[in-house]
């Protein structure tokens, strides 16, 4: 991504890591079915999108940097036949955005094979390393790739051998689809920590990291694939296998408050009414005196609408966001770059003018965006402007597949939250408390990883040397071909 594109998509938030898709449906268009899954899946990566297809015997990949729409027209679908497919939509997490590290990986060190993977390897380098020992060489700097070339080059004579053999040497958070000539074989990490879920397309099976990519193409959520699981879609149907004894979960808390869709299904519940619930238990925890509830749109308005119920306030649209944003890549200029944020957001003088505003939004890493929303509605006529937030303050980074920024550039590093407040320039500041997050999920936190606001890392607290260019340091990187 350029720095343009990092400064138009950029929502100030943690980087959605990835998306993941497969489907096992001979008679079905694969290709068009994993286009539309992706599409749905467009807001976990919008730095490049993958699909790869088997037919007879033959798997072909086709992905580039961009968007969904913007890598796939019709001809290139009608290229991607098959009984089978994976896809990927990816925002960088381990290997920095080069073209070589878009998804789906393909390999064949024996085993010719495509895999999507959402996650963070932990002990990424010493599995690279011990690859390389073997001699086996590498095209990108990714970790689904080492994955890829673990299952590739495994001597098993199926691939549910190879995942069972290659899983439990696997740490960290991985929740991955993989595609041989025969199979679709899905599997999560023993901790669960990245989402994946199993669904029905009549009488053929489905994988996806989120349950709204089962909606947009008619098929039927099932159940989340169990922590420690591998489930095999083949001709045979489904066939499910506990690889890795389930250990301590640690579903990431994040995805319930901001990187899963709404409309998307965790844990049994619909999202769009956990954060309603989140909004309604921040009022209980935080209210204030006030005139009207706004929220930072899109991903604040759950909260909003659930912060405005339990008050009783009116809410209204105080900011209007510009939904093509990410579609842009043409510089503003001088002239338009002032502006700044209304690139992304403009506010309404006729709604917020002269009214104690409370403005919902669902996280703060660094700060500045909100920093300038509150200016903006300042500007546009605001008497007060109240910051409720229905998550706590983030202040470590993730290990486990989200791109947070470093804690040295979280604005709740080393701050109160009242000189927090003071930074952003509001009147009132207020966090949801984790328990009210847990209160509103409805499962125990024993469950969840919340690393990011508690510091508590579930998985353990892996050293700088695996972060995010770790490999970057070790490998040697081909050019495109
Ligand atoms: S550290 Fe935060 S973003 Fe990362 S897995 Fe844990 S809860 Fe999710």
């Amino acid at each position: 991504m350029t720095p343009l594109q990092g400064q138009l998509i950029d929502r100030d938030g943690p980087r959605e890591e990835c998306g993941v898709f497969g489907v096992y449906a001979p008679g079905h268009d694969v290709a068009r079915l994993a286009y539309f899954s992706l599409y749905a899946l467009q807001h976990r990566g919008q730095e490049s999108a993958g699909i790869a297809t088997c037919e007879g015997g033959h798997i072909t990949t086709l992905r580039d940097s961009g968007l969904v729409s913007q890598v796939f027209d019709e001809e290139k679908l009608r290229a991607l036949e098959g009984d089978m497919a994976i896809g990927h939509v990816r925002y960088s997490t381990t290997g920095g955005g080069s073209w070589e590290n878009a998804q789906p990986v393909w390999r064949d060190d024996g085993r010719e094979l495509a895999l999507a993977h959402n996650g963070n390897l932990t002990n990424a380098v010493e599995l690279w390393a011990e690859l390389k020992e073997r001699g086996i060489a590498f095209r990108g700097t990714s970790d689904s790739e080492i994955i890829a070339a673990l299952l590739s080059s495994h001597d098993g004579k199926l691939i549910e051998d190879a995942v069972t053999d290659v899983m439990p040497r696997l740490e960290g958070a991985y929740s991955t689809v993989v595609m041989t000539k025969r199979a679709i074989v899905a599997f999560r990490d023993p901790h669960g920590v990245r989402p994946l879920s199993l669904g029905r397309l009549d009488d053929r099976f489905v994988v996806a990291s989120e349950s709204c990519a089962f909606d947009i193409i008619g098929a039927k959520l099932m159940r989340e694939v169990h922590p420690g699981e591998m489930v095999s879609l083949t001709e045979r149907g489904l066939e499910t296998r506990q690889v890795v004894k389930a250990e301590r979960p640690a579903m990431c808390v994040f995805e319930h408050i901001y990187f899963s869709r709404p409309d998307s299904r965790l844990e049994g519940k619909v999202l769009q009414q956990v954060r309603g619930r989140m909004g309604e238990i921040l009022w209980r925890e935080a209210p204030v005196e006030a005139d009207l509830v706004i929220s930072v749109p899109d991903s604040g308005n759950p909260a909003a609408a659930g912060f405005a119920r339990a008050s009783g306030l009116p809410r209204d649209d105080g900011l209007i966001k510009n939904r093509y944003v990410a579609r842009t890549f043409i510089q503003p200029g001088q002239e338009l770059r002032k502006h700044g944020l209304r690139l992304k957001f403009n506010p309404l003088p006729e709604i917020v003018s002269g009214q104690r505003i409370v403005v919902v939004d669902d996280s703060i890493v660094r700060g500045n965006t909100t920093r300038q929303i509150v200016g903006m509605l300042r500007d546009a006529g605001a008497r007060e402007v109240h910051l409720r937030i229905s998550a706590p303050p983030i202040r470590n980074p993730c290990h486990y597949g989200v791109d947070m920024s470093t804690r040295e550039e979280m604005i709740a590093h080393k701050r109160t939250v009242q000189e927090i407040a003071d930074e952003l320039g509001c009147d009132s500041l207020a966090y949801l408390s984790l328990d009210g997050v847990y209160e509103a999920i409805g499962t125990p936190p024993e469950d969840h990883c919340d690393a990011c606001f508690s510091g508590r890392y579930p998985l353990g607290d892996p050293e700088e040397a695996n972060g995010k260019f770790a490999l970057e340091d070790v490998a040697v990187v081909p050019a495109r071909g």
